[in-house]
């Protein structure tokens, strides 16, 4: 396994990991340590080249710096990607050549379950580094944390309807859900729950099948969600799909979704506000997984008052970004990014 660090101005450190025995080809960004060790998931994705690659791990671990600050954990943002397909090419050797790596790095980043890999992955990886979260067994052990993620999104769901819609009730209400995976489904149970109306997609039948199935939810195939008439949009999918050409599409009054990076670029928070289209944060309303992964890193022992605490604060950060950005007609992402600029100043001074 060779691990060469690369230029990436922005952050405290890059690095490239290729292991030829395994085939393993990858990136670990550090984009901060200022608040403690850099914590946030590996994601293994068929990119189409290490240069989109190294971009989703820049974006992704400057998220995670803002995403861990407004969460007001003790940690820094990094993020790992692996190049592949992880049906075919994820293998025990692959994730011991990552863990590897990761090891390399000597505590400085942590890394856990992010797209494409689960608990097992990170149990292999752990044969390697004591510096990975979101296993399911040991003292401190968190498992998966999709199941928090989704609490904490219903959350933001919630905060979205109570500014944009006037209640936070959510029976009755239309919810359009891009993605199905591990955040989505679980999201999908609690507003089934709440008496929500479902529209969703996936680009696997299977997950829409089942959806239609359980939750009596309205399938819609593929680019087609984003003109779906809802309330309220949960993105729980890729990343920036908020562009300008989808925006104007939306047919919804409020945006509160699990991916990271939903937004295409900054301007596109503007575009949303401008709209009148209530935009949750993505780095908040999905802030609880990393809530979750954390008391692992951390060692935390009542773990399920800790999480509780630390959702019901990332609320409270929430419903002060809604209530700021209204009063002050701005759009609630620079507002979020106002806050978590804050948090960074006052730790430095
Ligand atoms: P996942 O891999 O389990 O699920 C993703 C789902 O999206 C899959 O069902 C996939 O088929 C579907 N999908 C992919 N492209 C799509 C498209 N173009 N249209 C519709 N569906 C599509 O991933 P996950 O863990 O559920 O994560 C979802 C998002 O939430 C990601 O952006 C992830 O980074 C973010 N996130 C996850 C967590 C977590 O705890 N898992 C925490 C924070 C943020």
């Amino acid at each position: 396994m060779v691990l060469t660090q690369i230029d990436a101005p922005g952050h405290e450190g890059v690095w490239r990991i290729e292991d030829t025995k395994s085939g393993l080809l990858g990136l670990i960004a550090i984009h901060s340590t200022q608040l403690g060790p850099a914590a946030g998931g590996v994601r293994m994705r068929p990119y189409d080249s290490v240069d989109d690659a190294l971009e989703d791990a820049l974006r992704l671990s400057q998220g995670m710096t803002l995403k861990n600050a407004a969460a007001g954990l003790p940690l820094g943002g990094g993020k790992a990607v692996i190049i592949g397909d992880p049906t075919r090419d994820k293998t025990p050797g692959l994730l011991q050549a990552f863990g590897r790596a990761v090891a390399r790095l000597d505590g400085r980043y942590w890394t856990a379950e992010d797209m494409g890999m689960t608990p097992s992955d990170m149990a292999e990886i752990a044969s390697e580094t004591r510096c990975v979260a979101g296993l399911e067994q040991g003292r401190h052990a968190s498992g998966d944390p999709s199941p928090v993620t989704a609490r904490g999104i219903f959350n933001a769901i919630r905060a979205v309807a109570r500014h944009r819609l006037g209640s936070d009730d959510l029976s009755g209400r239309t919810v359009s859900v891009q993605g199905l995976g591990n955040v989505g489904w679980n999201l999908c149970v609690f507003l089934h729950e709440q008496g929500a109306r479902l529209v969703v997609s996936d680009i696997d039948p299977a997950r829409t099948a089942r959806a239609e199935a359980e939750f009596d939810a309205r399938v819609v195939v593929g680019d087609a969600i984003f003109d779906v008439e809802a309330d309220i949009f949960a993105p729980c999918a890729i990343g920036g799909i908020l562009d300008a050409d989808r925006i104007d599409r939306l047919r919804v009054k409020a945006v509160a979704g699990g991916a990271n990076n939903q937004l295409a670029t900054a301007e596109d928070g503007h575009r949303l506000h401008r709209r009148g289209i209530l935009y949750a944060p993505d780095f908040v309303a999905n802030g609880g997984g990393i809530i979750n992964v954390a008391t692992e890193i951390l060692r935390i022992d009542a773990r399920e008052t800790w999480v509780a605490d630390k959702l019901a604060a990332l609320d409270a950060t929430m419903d002060r970004i809604l209530r700021a950005a209204k009063a002050r007609d701005v759009s609630p992402h620079h507002v979020a990014e106002a806050i978590v600029a804050d948090v960074l100043q006052q730790d430095a001074a």
